[in-house]
């Protein structure tokens, strides 16, 4: 609830900082009731800065996957932070966290580091850009790569000649993909795609397997690279990459967000096809070497490959999807629910502006459930089933609320 501590805090702030808060943080963009300051989290839990508790369905906007100050993961932290974090060279962990990753993801040879996931994506062009010597990339209209010029939603100082050398298809759509393909003709780079369509304001739409090995067959017959951002995927629906289960390996593949549970890190990972381009780039920045969220990570990942973590997720996921779906019929409302359990969306069937799921949400956010009108959710493996029926307990004084209305 937005009270009196987060009121003065974004007062100040107004003066302090652009636009009081930016980007997706923006908490006054997306809900009327919740607030945008928060002060602490644990397990599935975060509570706001006037002692207010809620069950958390956007785990950091993703980074979150085995909760929030999971013990295992604090626990490496603070071992390498005793030692040293922003050193002169990277600590031994990178070299271990290279190892893991080149063990855990199917199509990795080799892994890189950086910080944020718009890091590796970039880094992922300038990649394929460096290998086959070409120039065009293709992009599917309304996907998410990251926040800098060339793949920035916002184009509010963004020149036409920094997407000078991007083409657009749309996902799931082979013939549109061919037409861009065809248009590039021989100057053809890479294909980036998300592992499903999770683009904002829309029902999200699971890759569609034919697409999929299309995608590949075409990178394959161009010598284009075929780049998978699994920046929001990876780690939380196959910890092998997040097309492995349509048989489909990427060239290269960005990471981020859940890889060290909350803390600062990104990854690339490629092939050896890759590997030679891949050192021949500029790749560096002050905190790409920290050793602290690499500790994390190597934690996050072993916690998340040794224990059923990975399952907790998909059961709490279908947990929470199939209750949902009885409140809204108890209610007499009709919901679409869409994307992996692990990372879910409802919006009110016909809503097509969000507005009557936005309510929603607004009332679910005044019961203490976070909860986003247009962006997927993502569960934890710290959400038990007594805790997606605490959640549901009070989604379902929102249904009914919504009923009143
Ligand atoms: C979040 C995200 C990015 C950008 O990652 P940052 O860490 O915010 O720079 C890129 N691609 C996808 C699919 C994302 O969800």
């Amino acid at each position: 609830m937005i009270d009196h501590n987060d009121t003065a805090l974004a007062k100040r702030a107004q003066l302090v900082v652009p636009g009081g808060m930016y980007g997706h943080m923006n908490a006054r963009s997306f809900s009327a009731t919740l607030p945008q300051y928060m002060a602490s989290g644990d397990g599935c839990r975060i509570t706001d800065t006037d002692g207010n508790t809620y069950l958390d369905f956007m785990c950091g906007w993703g980074p979150v996957v085995l909760g929030h100050r999971n013990p295992v993961v604090q626990q490496a932290v603070t071992e390498q932070l005793a030692k040293g974090d922003c050193l002169n060279g990277a600590a031994p962990v990178m070299v271990e966290l290279a190892e893991l990753l080149v063990d855990t993801v199917a199509h990795a040879d080799w892994a890189m580091l950086a910080k944020n996931g718009t890091d590796a994506t970039t880094a992922c062009v300038t990649i394929a850009r460096a290998a086959t010597g070409r120039r065009k990339v293709l992009v599917a209209h309304g996907a998410y790569h990251g926040a800098v010029p060339w793949c920035t939603p916002v184009t509010a100082g963004v020149t036409r000649e920094d997407r000078a050398h991007l083409d657009y298809f749309e996902y799931n759509d082979l013939d549109s993909l061919r037409g861009a393909v065809d248009r590039a003709g021989d100057d053809l780079a890479a294909v980036i795609v998300c592992p499903f369509r999770h683009d904002v304001h829309r029902d999200q739409e699971l890759a569609d397997p034919l697409f999929a090995t299309g995608l590949r067959e075409l990178c394959d017959r161009t010598g284009a690279a075929l780049i998978l951002d699994d920046v929001r995927c990876g780690f939380r629906l196959d910890l092998a990459g997040s097309w492995e289960p349509l048989g489909v390996r990427p060239d290269l593949s960005a990471w981020s967000k859940a890889i060290a549970n909350g803390y600062a890190l990104a990854a690339v990972t490629g092939t050896d096809a890759m590997r030679e381009a891949a050192g021949s780039i500029y790749a560096t920045g002050s905190f790409w070497f920290s050793a602290v969220s690499m500790a994390a990570a190597l934690a996050t990942i072993r916690e998340l490959r040794d224990t059923d973590a990975m399952q907790r997720m998909v059961d709490s996921g279908h947990r929470l999807r199939d209750g949902l779906a009885a409140q809204a019929r108890a209610h007499g409302f009709e919901v679409v629910q869409t994307g992996p359990v692990q990372m879910p969306l409802l919006r009110f069937a016909g809503d097509d502006d969000f507005s009557q799921t936005r309510l929603w949400c607004d009332e679910a956010g005044a019961r203490g459930v976070y909860l986003h009108p247009y962006h997927n959710w993502f569960l934890s493996a710290a959400h038990t089933a007594a805790d997606i029926d605490d959640a549901l307990d009070r989604t379902d004084g929102a249904f009914a609320a919504l009923a009143r209305r």
